[in-house]
């Protein structure tokens, strides 16, 4: 890997300031999902360290919650330009471990970092309230205080973006923080590391841990001195740590699965709504949580519908992220291509029709072409599981309450997409669909301003937005008796 700046590949944890080894000399191996090459090693580290760890983040805690938020703002803010400073090889570094295009990657280091600006500013709108008192002289009113370290753990589809969006809102809030990425995308995390030391952040303020995922978590879900949990990942894990987070009572935040519909109104052109089902579908090669999964066409343009999405799928190119033109990379590992492939399988064993889907085109053994089902019915595995792949299921609907009735047929219920101009439609879908979050006739949704999360399994809570901080503050009310 060629980087102007070959410091920020670092293949070691980093605790309290120090980059650090593994005692028991455990590591394990990264590996590019392009060509399966093996780019570094990353430490796995014992009980003992992930406890010092804690112990780090305790201490610091103190200085840092007593900093000012405009102090706090000073040395996110020196983060964030360290960030876009070395964009160039974040995105690299986000490419070789992850497989995605070094088009995605770049955009993924500015949204990223657009987190961190955000929660700068936000920091210090940690307004607290006052309210008139129904107790005779007194003066009541709350102040906003960090809840104490935050515990947390990302995936490996957004390796930057999901770290500085929890991570922003607890620093800014005054919380120190321990990061456990996905072992698949460690580096990304420690280049961050690299640069928050750099930003001069207090030693023992940003974390990275590295070892056994489930080990590591358990262990850490289990102590006290933690009071915050934030993770993004499956809705399986998620659930495990909602019950290892249980006995010490943590403030949770869980950003889980999706398996979002994306319905297109009668009154669209075909073509305009095809475009923009494909890009809903196909970035990070569908390995995304806000990934359209079943795409949902009213009968009256179904056909049309089908024949522009094949045409546009079938145009993207498949290959290495590191190679100019590429809009589809690999999956993240071979597990995930078998899993596609029986997702595959399960659709054309119950009577759906196959578009693309050549795999003898795959450029190695962690890619999957493009894939398309037409008559999906909700029996079918491409309908009830989050696919995590460049494979698409479309069914035809002929009404408004049978297309919400088909959206909402999920355990599911982050991100929905609406296509229609007809506003009397647009207002029932918005209503009708059980999601966090719908967007209506635009693929793109997130970024700093807005509430992002999910309802039913797909999670608790919100980043971003206004309110994404307060999963890192408390609400101490105070009554000023006596006055
Ligand atoms: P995952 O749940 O397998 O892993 C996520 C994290 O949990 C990783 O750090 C992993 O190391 C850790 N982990 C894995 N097994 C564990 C265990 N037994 N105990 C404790 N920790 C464990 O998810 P993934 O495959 O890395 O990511 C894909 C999932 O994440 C998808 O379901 C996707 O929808 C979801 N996701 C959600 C959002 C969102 O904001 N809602 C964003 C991105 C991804």
């Amino acid at each position: 890997m060629k980087l102007n700046d070959p410091r920020l590949f670092r293949q070691y944890a980093y605790v309290d300031g120090r980059w650090t080894h593994a005692d028991g000399g455990r590591e394990a191996p990264v590996v590019n999902p392009a060509n399966g090459k093996v780019i570094g090693h990353i430490p796995l580290l014992e009980a003992h360290q992930i406890r010092a760890c804690v112990d780090a983040a305790d201490v610091a805690f103190a200085a840092w919650r007593a900093l000012r938020a405009d102090e706090r703002y000073e040395y996110l803010m020196a983060w964030h330009d360290l960030m876009l400073a070395h964009r160039e090889d974040l995105a690299q570094i986000m490419t070789h471990e992850q497989g995605k295009s070094l088009a995605d990657a770049r955009g993924e280091v500015d949204y990223g970092a657009s987190f961190v600006r955000w929660f700068a500013e936000e920091g210090k709108r940690a307004l607290g309230e006052t309210m008139p008192s129904h107790i005779p002289n007194a003066a009541l009113g709350t102040i906003k205080e960090p809840v104490g370290i935050a515990l947390l753990i990302t995936p490996w589809n957004f390796p930057l973006a999901m770290i500085t969006r929890k991570a922003a809102a607890a620093l800014a809030a005054g919380c120190p923080v321990i990061v456990k990425p996905a072992n698949e995308t460690p580096f990304s995390a420690l280049a961050l590391a690299e640069l928050a030391e750099r930003a001069g952040i207090p030693a023992g303020i940003f974390n990275v841990v590295l070892g056994e995922a489930a080990e590591v978590s358990s262990l850490l879900c289990a102590e006290e001195r933690i009071k915050a949990l934030s993770f993004t990942g499956s809705t399986r894990v998620g659930r495990l740590l909602l019950e290892q987070s249980a006995a010490t009572v943590k403030r949770v935040s869980m950003e889980l699965g999706g398996n979002a519909p994306f319905i297109v109104g009668p009154d669209m052109d075909p073509k305009d709504a095809a475009e923009a089902a494909v890009a809903a579908k196909f970035q990070t090669s569908g390995q995304d949580c806000l990934a359209a999964n079943r795409i949902l066409v009213h009968e009256s343009i179904h056909d049309d519908f089908v024949e522009h999405f094949a045409a546009r799928m079938l145009e993207l190119k498949v290959g290495d992220g590191l190679e100019e033109g590429t809009d589809l990379g690999p999956l993240i590992h071979r597990r995930a291509v078998e899993n596609a492939l029986g997702i595959i399988d399960d659709a054309l064993s119950k009577g759906a029709s196959m578009i693309g889907g050549d795999q003898a085109k795959a450029p190695g053994e962690n890619f999957c072409m493009p894939t398309l089902f037409t008559g999906v019915t909700p029996k079918m595995r491409v309908w009830r599981e989050e696919c995590f792949s460049p494979v698409a299921g479309i069914t035809a609907y002929a009404d408004e309450d049978e297309v919400i009735r088909l959206a909402n047929d999920t355990e599911y219920g982050l991100a929905a997409y609406v296509y229609t101009h007809d506003i009397r439609r647009i207002w029932k879908l918005l209503r009708g669909l059980e999601f966090g979050m719908v967007s209506v006739n635009s693929v793109k949704m997130t970024g700093p301003p807005v509430p992002f999360g999910g309802v039913k399994q797909s999670g608790l809570g919100r980043e971003g937005g206004t309110t994404g901080i307060d999963e890192y503050l408390e609400t101490k009310y105070y009554c000023l008796g006596g006055l």
